[in-house]
């Protein structure tokens, strides 16, 4: 992109005045809480505050503080210091990335590709916080054991709109009749004809570079009740491509398919320990599992070969977390802002130290059943529709 198609800067004020006037216009006072809402968490109040959720500038302070503070190396760096080909964003932020720890096995932590959905931000900050500052054995064997690659917020420009997608500015000034710029769903650009977005071909290289072993992505949804009890879930456990479903098993040797399973069986395990998290399995439209090939993280899984940068199909297993409650709903829940944030990073750490541990490795799969969830009745998928179960 080249600079005259850099939108203005406007200054953080203004923009964060931008966004509370979108907001207003979203979400009306006196929208109708749905049934069975708890009051606290998640929250259907209908007002969101913005103003405790992070800018992108808050997310560049905090990585450099980290940086200068972290007694255990922690280092912030631009894809551009990382040399990549593409290194900003479609308005042209620069996209960070921050490591920490020492081990041979790379684990990829990415939250707020969706930019509307801001506590991957939150928790994954502050777990890189905990990664650079605490001296326990549990985190003295995370970064023996692991070296992390966290991105707190994939994609700026839809963080700073508060919108899910990213905008295809310059498009707008090269058909300036077309009208409407042309917004891109990150999560379903990393396929064979994708990578319309210049962050899905910074982060793309960036993980050709890296090769994690695995990797996390956390997201929110909207405010859902779980089956069989009707409690108001606060956090979704997904996986991108469903386990047993069309694509999934037939990922190297089905280890991929055996292992995601284990990962959230182990979560749900451990987070049911906390009383204020409810947990459920990840579904959409009531019934249907996802299978999307175009989400960032299920092209890892896939091993997607994009203009020959991954020769060797390098393919990883990934996870994802979705939290309860959403800006673009009004339902994110303001008095329940620290408990999602921390059920973000429980979820994450918890997993983390069970794959450190092996317990990951020992869980039995099948337990996948007992997180609860509606009978599955099909596939939403991103390349073949809706396919029906048998
Ligand atoms: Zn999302």
């Amino acid at each position: 992109m080249t600079p005259q198609h850099l939108a203005p800067a406007p200054s953080r004020s203004s923009r964060r005045l931008a966004a509370a006037a979108a907001l207003a216009v979203a979400l009306p006072l006196g929208a109708a809480a749905p049934a069975a809402a708890d009051a606290n968490f998640p929250s259907a109040e209908g007002r969101t505050s913005i103003s405790s959720i992070l800018t992108y500038d808050d997310v560049v302070q905090e990585l450099q503080q980290l940086e200068r503070t972290g007694r255990y190396g922690v280092d912030a760096f631009t894809l551009a210091e990382a040399g990549m080909t593409v290194s900003t964003s479609e308005q042209g932020r620069d996209l960070w990335v921050a490591t920490v720890g020492s081990g041979e096995e790379h684990v990829w932590l990415q939250g707020r590709i969706h930019g509307n959905e801001p506590y991957g931000t939150d928790a994954l900050l502050a777990l890189l916080r905990d990664l650079g500052t605490n001296g326990s054995p549990e985190y003295e064997l995370l970064r023996e054991k692991f070296t992390f690659h966290v991105i707190p917020m994939y994609n700026p420009d839809g963080a700073e709109a508060n919108i899910r997608h990213t905008v295809l500015w310059d498009q707008v000034a090269d058909a300036p009749q077309d009208g409407t710029p042309q917004r891109v769903d990150l999560n379903r650009d990393w396929t064979p004809t994708g990578f319309a977005a210049d962050e899905s071909l910074a982060f793309y290289e960036y993980w050709t570079t890296v090769d994690p072993a695995w990797g996390i992505d956390i997201h929110h949804q909207g405010l859902k009740q779980q089956a069989g009890t009707g409690d108001d879930v606060t956090l979704s456990l997904g996986i991108s491509l469903a386990p047993g479903g069309p694509t999934l098993p037939g990922i190297r040797g089905g280890a991929y398919d055996v292992l995601t399973r284990q990962m959230h069986v182990h979560v749900y395990d451990e987070l049911a320990k906390y009383g204020s998290i409810t947990m459920d399995r990840y579904q959409v439209g009531g019934s249907y599992e996802i299978d999307i090939k175009g989400g960032v993280v299920s092209a890892m899984m896939t091993g997607l070969d994009h203009g020959g940068m991954n020769p060797e199909g390098h393919s990883n297993p990934v996870v994802f977390f979705e939290t309860s409650g959403n800006t673009s709903d009004g339902s994110l829940g303001q008095r329940a802002r620290g408990k999602s944030i921390r059920q973000n990073v429980l979820a994450v750490k918890e997993l983390l130290l069970g794959v450190a541990t092996g317990e990951v490795q020992e869980e039995d799969p099948e337990r996948w059943e007992e997180i609860p969830h509606q009978p599955v009745t099909g596939y939403s998928t991103d390349y073949a529709g809706t396919i029906p179960v048998g």
